[in-house]
């Protein structure tokens, strides 16, 4: 069994279609110190320092509405950040990846297809990183749903790539249709600390709450000094 399954600590329930079946959506809004230990060669958050930094990350893009807003968004506060880009979603909107770049963001590659380590075979799953890499030039990974298996994280971070796979240490859970955008942003002004590395998602499914939720997220930090970077 893998420890990321070992989700216990939030459990949301959402009902299913079928009658009498309730379903566990599990995911934790703040990784916690035993996990972040088990999985040491994966990066949690950045080194703690004095200086106020936040390295805030968004993943699944890009997307023809989200990204430019966000981009948007970013420049307003003069704030860099990283994009854990699709593969697939680069070959088609190339525009939209080129003018991440441009305004001085970095990308990272998070798969070409979206896939989920623990149901892929390591060898697909290489396979689909280095179709990602085709069109995403970067030493950034992250596992989509954060879900790796230590096998992989290894070939993730030996040759040719040397990729550092970048998890997180505070999670919007803008994906979660049963949250408003005040709670996503809520949980990163709760949990944000110098250092953390923070996941939105510039997609079609957290947009609803990425919309008011980074704005104020961007608000609240820079009021308190902090400067937001993306990841070196
Ligand atoms: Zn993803």
């Amino acid at each position: 069994m893998d420890v990321l399954s070992i989700s216990i600590l939030i459990r949301r329930k959402h009902r299913c279609s079928r009658k009498f079946l309730i379903c566990d959506m599990f995911y934790l809004v703040r990784t916690p110190w035993w996990l972040r230990r088990i999985y040491s060669s994966l990066i949690w958050r950045m080194p703690a320092s004095r200086e106020k930094v936040l390295y805030l990350t968004f993943d699944d893009g890009p997307h023809p509405v989200a990204t430019p807003f966000v981009l948007d968004q970013l420049q307003k506060y003069r704030a860099r950040a990283t994009f854990f880009c699709i593969g697939k979603n680069v070959q088609e909107y190339p525009q939209l990846y080129n003018r991440v770049l441009t305004e001085g963001h970095r990308t990272g590659n998070h798969t070409q297809n979206h896939l989920n380590g623990w149901k892929t075979d390591d060898t697909a799953y290489m396979q689909n990183v280095r179709d990602a890499a085709r069109h995403i030039d970067t030493d950034l990974f992250r596992p989509p749903y954060g879900r790796v298996r230590f096998r992989q994280a290894a070939l993730l971070r030996g040759a040719p790539f040397y990729y550092k796979v970048i998890m997180w240490d505070v999670l919007s859970a803008d994906f979660d249709r049963d949250l408003s955008a005040g709670q996503c942003a809520n949980t990163v002004i709760r949990y944000g600390r110098p250092g953390s590395i923070v996941v939105f998602h510039d997609s079609e499914k957290a947009f609803d709450r990425v919309r008011e939720a980074l704005p104020a997220v961007l608000d609240h930090f820079s009021r308190l000094g902090y400067r937001f970077e993306s990841i070196p």
